[in-house]
């Protein structure tokens, strides 16, 4: 269910109808001036609509709920004391207090790309101030026994996808391959398009697969009995609440990801605890399942998985590495792109495509068989992760455009900061592959990292 997820107060809804715009899917509806609503069978949980929402529990006024009610209504801390607007998404910090109190449970967690460029900015940071650091000694602090990163499992998506695609080009499966790693996309094409779910790649998105390994790999390193694992993971996404309680995602016998929680809901337990963010000093991450690339880490914004696919694929496919890393010609804003690659005896066309309305002509083509590219990245937020529905909320439509461009800006430096860059010279992967999963879309590989997506249509 859906609905749960994201949802619209209607007591606190002024019916300003700016959900309604930018909703991709045209799942919401309303008169002006009127409490809008939401139809769960077609919303994808983007949470767009909690990102621009202007109606807020403005203290002038009184509500026949009361804001301490309200604040439990959705499930978050006593102690929010930012305001309440109509358009939200379920909070689960609960669960997580009740997780890192339980002596019995080992704690484990992730953290999206995006979240390091935007957590900053609820503590006073400039947007794309860049907190991996901090990050990391904040969620040590608030006592996770593991502290992981989902960039890891990204640079694992690219081994992933990277075989998948490579087997496709050779007549193995249909082409164009689309890209998996977003699950409000997935859902689209599940709910939308199901004629489509062939060209779906097969790969969980680096969320799922970092949670699987939690429970597998993660839990021979630590000598940790997987049933006592609580995964955790923290997105920038709204989407992931609902990815995470897909039934199938539990191919290693429990469940990859426990429960997700965003960047805001990160910050306000943050706050919550009492911790100095700002003065806490710079940690690492752990290793294992926290080594990552620069590649890995651009996920976050559009054009990312793209240009990460890329820096693999064009050195495994020909031998020779590419001489220049950064490809601009792949990177951009909202809308849909194309780029062509030469490289050696290499030619792929490539298709980006960022803010979901943005790829209904696309689909047309690719359906006509009239689409001439062989890979397709789409993103439903408008500027990828960086602008998702469980980032900080810029409280003015005028800084939405800044605010992703910061921290996309603060993904683009992290990568330059690396000193791995590309995903297949990971070396955690690679251990990865030679300790455990054997090779990429080998046995193991298949039947923890990658699932069948099928038809949500209703008959
Ligand atoms: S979450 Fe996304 S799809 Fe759902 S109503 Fe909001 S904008 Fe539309
Ligand atoms: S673009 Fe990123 S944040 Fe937005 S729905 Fe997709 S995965 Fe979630």
């Amino acid at each position: 269910m859906t609905e749960s997820i994201v949802s619209i107060d209607s007591e606190l809804c002024t019916g300003c109808g700016r959900c309604k715009d930018i909703c991709p899917v045209g799942a919401i509806s309303g008169e002006p001036a009127e409490p809008h609503r939401i139809a769960a069978s077609s919303c994808i949980v983007c949470g767009q609509c909690v990102q621009v929402c202007s109606g807020f529990d403005s203290s002038l006024e009184e509500y026949p709920t009361g804001r301490q009610q309200r604040l439990r209504q959705r499930g978050m801390l006593d102690s929010v004391s930012e305001p309440l607007f109509a358009a939200h998404y379920r909070g689960d910090i609960h669960a997580l207090l009740a997780a890192l109190e339980d002596g019995s449970t080992s704690t484990f967690v992730q953290c999206a790309p995006a979240v390091r460029v935007a957590l900053g900015e609820e503590f006073g940071m400039g947007y794309g101030a860049l907190t991996p650091g901090k990050l990391a000694a904040a969620l040590r602090a608030l006592g996770f026994d593991r502290v992981y990163d989902t960039t890891f499992a990204a640079d694992l998506t690219i081994m992933e996808e990277g075989a998948e695609l490579i087997e496709r080009i050779q007549g193995k499966g249909r082409l164009p391959m689309f890209t998996s790693c977003c699950p409000g996309w997935v859902k689209f094409i599940e709910d939308q398009h199901p004629d489509l779910l062939e060209n779906m790649s097969s790969c969980k998105s680096p969320q799922q697969m970092a949670g699987t390994l939690f429970k597998t790999y993660g839990a021979g390193v630590d000598k940790v009995d997987p049933a006592s694992i609580f995964s955790v993971a923290v997105m920038p996404c709204t989407a992931k609440k609902f990815e995470c309680a897909r039934p199938e995602m539990d191919a290693s016998g429990h469940r990859d990801v426990d429960l997700v929680i965003t960047t805001r809901e990160l910050a306000q337990l943050i706050k919550h605890k009492g911790l100095d963010f700002l003065g806490l000093d710079d940690e690492p991450f752990d290793n294992p399942l926290g080594c990552y690339s620069g590649a890995g880490n651009i996920f976050g914004t559009t054009g990312g998985v793209m240009e990460a696919a890329l820096r693999s694929a064009c050195e495994v496919l020909t031998g020779v590495p590419l001489g220049e890393i950064e490809l601009e010609y792949v990177r951009g804003g909202e809308g849909l792109r194309y780029a062509d690659i030469v490289h050696q005896d290499l030619e792929l066309r490539v298709a980006i495509v960022a803010g979901l309305a943005n790829v209904r002509r696309l689909l047309d083509e690719v359906r006509r068989g009239e689409a001439d590219v062989h890979f397709v990245e789409v993103m439903c937020c408008p500027m990828g992760c960086v602008s998702g529905g469980g980032q900080p909320k810029p409280l003015l439509p005028a800084q939405h455009l800044e605010a992703h461009a910061g921290r996309k800006s603060g993904l683009y430096c992290h990568d330059k900061k690396l000193a791995v860059r590309k995903s297949h010279d990971n070396p955690q992967v690679k251990k990865l592959y030679a300790d455990f999963l054997g090779e990429p879309l080998g046995h193991e590989s298949h039947r923890l990292l990658h699932t069948d997506h099928t038809s949500r249509r209703r008959a």
